[in-house]
């Protein structure tokens, strides 16, 4: 992907827009960009270059993303509504051709990674409550005020706040490194913040290399070791981020959106979407940092699609669909005959989301039912029936205290 029209190569302190920002190491990679830590030398501060590579569809897919992006940095001018926001593009003239390249804010591992780090576990039910609220905010401002839909929801497209900075402020009392929330005045991107004791130049250093090392190797922290404190069972903020598929609600782009295991049923049966369908991605997205396993992982077998097992799965865990799905989509006759079944997938295992939740993750049954109370609505097979963002919001399950 290293040639004309594809990617840019970027080595270690390569400059770019100028001498503006200087390439510090590799942060990631998708289909169309890579993405670089990189510092600011005129706000001194770290961040995320995406560099698009350079055929003309990329440019455009680039455009695109920089005009969505602009709008939601500049409806949000206190950067509280939890979205990646955009500081600045430019374009990159490289041996491959003109890149577009985009300034983001700087942040931290995805959600993949962390449930990862967890070992497929599944987070405590605290942080899985702090993350969706983030998420919800991120998307009744998206909905609401934008009129977006996402369209690409996933835990790869929600990454956790950049995870511990030294702090500005000495802390005034002691001299050992404290690891604590950042202040509102401090108004940075970061989960933690390690406080030092400014006066004490070792000190300082020390703590400095043990953010270095801890950032490094785990993204994230459960806890510091020498000199620091334990913040095990902390809230993680995230922000939501890649708005690269993205659209207007009144312009809808294509027919087939999102990532196949987070994908609503309207889309399946082509029957016409808009913002619900980010609310279904949102109740995989939860169920999957509860459980740390996908709701749903549909496959094609002998006789039948990967749509067709989806449809399936989906009747297995919610019941039956309903009757203007099963009929009135572009695609409905496909899959089902005229009774409201699957013409190709008879038997199915009825298994209810609570048992499932109880039986093979080991819910406690408050926790199962609690928890099921909130992810219900959200799979309503009628996305007109699924809550907004916003009704969501005032759901009783996000504040329960444990
Ligand atoms: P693509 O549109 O090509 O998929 P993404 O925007 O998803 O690109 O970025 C690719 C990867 O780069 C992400 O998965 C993430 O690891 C990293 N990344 C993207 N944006 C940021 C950011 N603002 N801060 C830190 N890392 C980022
Ligand atoms: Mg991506």
């Amino acid at each position: 992907s290293y040639r004309k029209g594809g990617y840019h190569a970027v080595k270690i302190a390569d400059s770019f827009a100028g001498g503006r920002y200087i390439a510090q190491k590799k942060l990631g990679w998708g289909e169309f960009s890579t993405v670089w830590l990189a510092y600011d030398t005129q706000s001194s501060k770290y961040v995320a270059l995406k560099i698009q590579k350079s055929a003309p569809q990329f440019a455009e897919a680039a455009l695109h993303e920089i005009q969505i992006l602009s709008a939601i940095t500049k409806g949000d001018p206190s950067n509280t509504k939890f979205v990646g926001h955009l500081i600045d593009h430019f374009k990159h003239a490289g041996p491959n051709g003109q890149h577009s390249c985009m300034v983001l804010e700087f942040l931290g591992e995805n959600l993949l990674r962390l449930i990862k780090y967890n070992r497929y576990k599944g987070l405590a039910m605290t942080q899985v409550r702090e993350i969706c609220k983030c998420i919800l905010i991120a998307l009744d401002y998206l909905h609401r005020e934008l009129k977006l839909i996402h369209t690409d929801l996933k835990l790869e497209n929600i990454l956790l706040y950049s995870t511990i900075v030294p702090s500005k402020d000495p802390v005034r009392s002691g001299t050992a490194p404290v690891l604590r929330r950042p202040t509102a005045s401090e108004g940075t991107n970061s989960n933690y913040v390690l406080a030092v004791n400014s006066s004490e130049k070792k000190l300082k250093q020390k703590a400095r290399k043990a953010v270095a090392r801890i950032s490094e190797r785990r993204g994230f922290v459960e806890g510091v070791g020498k000199g620091g404190r334990c913040l095990d069972g902390i809230d993680l903020r995230c922000k939501v981020v890649d708005f690269g598929n993205a659209c207007w609600e009144s312009k809808p782009l294509a027919q087939e959106i999102q990532t196949r295991q987070y994908r609503a049923p309207e889309v399946i049966v082509e029957s016409g979407y808009s913002f619900p369908v980010d609310m279904w991605s949102f109740a995989c997205i939860a169920f999957e940092l509860a459980t740390g396993e996908m709701m749903f992982t549909p496959t094609a077998g002998e006789g039948y699609s990967e749509d067709e097992d989806h449809l399936a799965l989906m009747m297995e865990l919610l019941g039956k669909i309903p009757r203007k799905m099963t009929a009135c989509g572009a695609r409905s006759k496909d899959y089902f005959n005229k009774y409201g079944d699957l013409k190709r997938i008879r038997r199915l295992k009825n298994l209810s989301l609570e048992k499932l939740l109880v039986e093979k993750y080991t819910f406690s049954v408050t926790d199962a039912h609690e928890f099921v109370g909130f992810l219900c609505p959200l799979l309503d097979f009628d996305p007109e029936k699924r809550p907004t963002a916003q009704q969501c919001l005032q759901h009783p399950w996000l504040n329960i205290s444990s």
